[in-house]
């Protein structure tokens, strides 16, 4: 818990929910696993959520550290209407304390000031729609700690026409999953490692939370999902626990689920492991595809062996991109195999789109 109740500019207020009273007058949030408890004025390890007046809120609802138009292959997301574009953006904060966070300045931003575009849920459905885009992604920060924000941004986005994106860590309490989940078209679940030692000790999670959101989503909801496993060189990245995360996910989840392994960058707050070679990326891809996934890609690296989707009846390249590109796209208008039929798992609009690798700045609010 956060005992500083001081953030740099005026904040917005808005009434949270999956909270409760304790009987020693603390509240006790029920959102995410952390179970947060709070005296007055107190914020939770997210930062964002306070306990003020007897009530809890959120005070970045209505608030972002920026919007831009990205690839949806960036989320990443490979079978989710390949090659458009999606509005995205995050707000400030983050439920887990990852020492290897690659998005360090907002999730760990502690600093309202970087909150500079303001933007109603109505606001951004509409410049989506303006813009042109099919989709908006909660990202840049993990959407579960703003859920009211991006649960009422998704809803304006439906009324709208548009999907919605999550990208999160998955660690959320059942109750506010279910709620969460069924408002998402699609959902990139980072899976930080397979062993409950890594989440406690390099996350300050633990593991089981975010298996069961993955089993929710892929089993209860109509969320299109894909995994992504940042791999970091002696932490998470023996070949043991990257054959038991993938047996996991076929067994678990079926074989159709994308994932994605992802290259790790030494960060300040933790150097003590190198950057990822490619070659583990793909020793990480070789061992979950004999580990009977279908859909296995290396990611933050040019390989295009790695970014190829490939039929998973007759072998073909279907998809084959390079980096955020694509470079071939031979699906028909109903996303199946022009070789032999077979349907591809994911959401296929009628062809791809060409946005391409670029990443276009918006400003949105005042
Ligand atoms: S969302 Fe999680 S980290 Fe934030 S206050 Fe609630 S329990 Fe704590």
């Amino acid at each position: 818990m956060n005992p500083d109740h001081t953030p740099a500019v005026a904040e917005s207020a808005h009434p949270g929910r999956w909270w409760h009273a304790l009987e020693d007058g603390r509240l006790q949030c029920d959102l995410c696993p952390r179970d947060c408890r709070l005296h007055e004025g107190q914020r939770g390890a997210c930062f964002v959520r306070q306990a003020r007046d007897g009530a809890m809120i959120l005070t970045t609802y209505g608030r972002s550290s920026g919007f831009c138009l990205d690839p949806v292959e960036k989320k990443p997301l490979n079978h989710f209407h390949p090659g458009t574009p999606i509005l995205s953006f995050g707000t400030a904060g983050c439920n887990l304390a990852c020492k290897f966070c690659q998005n360090w300045d907002i999730s760990k931003s502690r600093d309202m000031d970087r909150l500079m575009d303001a933007a109603s849920p109505a606001a951004i459905a509409a410049a989506a729609r303006r813009l042109e885009v099919p989709a908006v992604a909660f990202t840049y920060n993990d959407p579960v700690i703003f859920a009211e924000y991006a649960m009422d941004t998704a809803l304006a986005c439906r009324e709208a026409g548009i999907r919605s994106v999550a990208v999160t860590a998955g660690y959320i309490h059942a109750e506010p999953r279910k709620e969460f989940f069924a408002l998402m078209d699609a959902a990139n679940v980072d899976l930080k490692a397979f062993t409950e030692d890594f989440y406690a000790k390099l996350c300050g999670g633990h593991l089981q939370p975010v298996l069961d959101t993955l089993a929710h989503i892929h089993h209860l909801t109509d969320c299109w999902l894909e995994i992504t496993t940042l791999l970091i060189p002696g932490h998470n990245d023996s070949d043991r626990e990257i054959a038991q995360l993938a047996g996991w996910i076929e067994r678990e989840l079926g074989p159709e689920v994308p994932l994605h392994f992802s290259a790790y960058h030494p960060d300040w707050k933790f150097l003590e492991a190198p950057e990822t070679p490619p070659a583990t990326l793909s020793r990480a891809r070789r061992i979950a595809r004999d580990a009977g996934l279908h859909f296995v890609y290396t990611g933050n690296v040019h390989d295009t062996e790695g970014g190829t989707t490939d039929c998973p009846r007759c072998h073909a390249p279907l998809i084959v991109r390079d980096w955020y590109t694509l470079k071939q796209y031979r699906l028909t208008a109903s996303g199946a195999c022009p070789d032999c039929g077979h349907q591809l798992a994911g959401r296929f609009g009628p062809g791809p789109g060409d946005f391409g690798a670029r990443r276009q700045p918006v400003r949105l609010g005042t």
